[in-house]
């Protein structure tokens, strides 16, 4: 999953950001809410965590816009919002202003990935109907799929994903998938699609 850590206290960031990497998501940082915003208006993220004090624009103002344009986007992205202990009301305003959930600082590491998880796994079970292929569950179906869309879905910024090293995955990918009679077709020029799913 792609996900996004806006928070300006650095040493708190990278160590989140470590910590949801090890749990295999890509994952950007950014310590500006306009940043956010950008970032948001751009690319698609499966989860936001957001820290509520931040400089100038504060994660409040970023939650507010980030829910105003979620409609014309295909469905809110869930958000997770970081407050400081004992601000009560920070958690209700930010409940109110449309957060998934929240955490108060300072939180353990186990607490946060598990609830990344829940809301994960709540935003993927809203998410619109799911699409079997054979065995496998499908995000894009009948679709052409280049290896730029592919490197935009899982990589983060700081990543250097090159067209050739979705390549050795597909490649991979194949290797696992084949087995169970699920077939990507490379569409030269392209990228990739799968093929009509036959039983055997
Ligand atoms: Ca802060």
């Amino acid at each position: 999953m792609r996900l996004l850590i806006v928070e300006d206290d650095a040493p708190l960031a990278s160590g989140l950001q470590r910590i949801l990497e090890g749990e295999g998501h890509a994952v950007d940082v950014t310590s500006r809410g306009e940043e956010a915003m950008l970032a948001a208006a751009q690319e698609r993220f499966d989860l936001v965590i957001l820290d509520i004090g931040l400089p100038q624009m504060d994660g409040f103002e970023v939650l507010r816009r980030l829910r105003a344009s979620s409609d014309a986007k295909g469905g809110p992205t869930p958000v997770l919002v970081l407050t400081a202990r004992d601000a009560v009301d920070d958690r209700v305003r930010g409940l109110d202003l449309g957060a998934d959930d929240y955490m108060v600082k300072p939180f353990a590491a186990p607490e946060l990935t598990a609830r990344v998880r829940a809301l994960l796994r709540r935003s993927q079970a809203h998410g619109g109907p799911r699409i079997v292929h054979g065995p496998v569950l499908l995000a894009k179906v009948e679709k052409i799929v280049s290896k730029e869309a592919i490197i935009q879905a899982v990589a983060g910024w700081g990543d250097d994903l090159s067209p050739n090293a979705i390549e050795v995955y597909v490649s991979r990918l194949r290797s696992k998938l084949e087995p169970a009679g699920v077939k990507i077709r490379t569409v030269r020029g392209f990228g990739y699609m799968l093929e009509e799913f036959k039983a055997s």
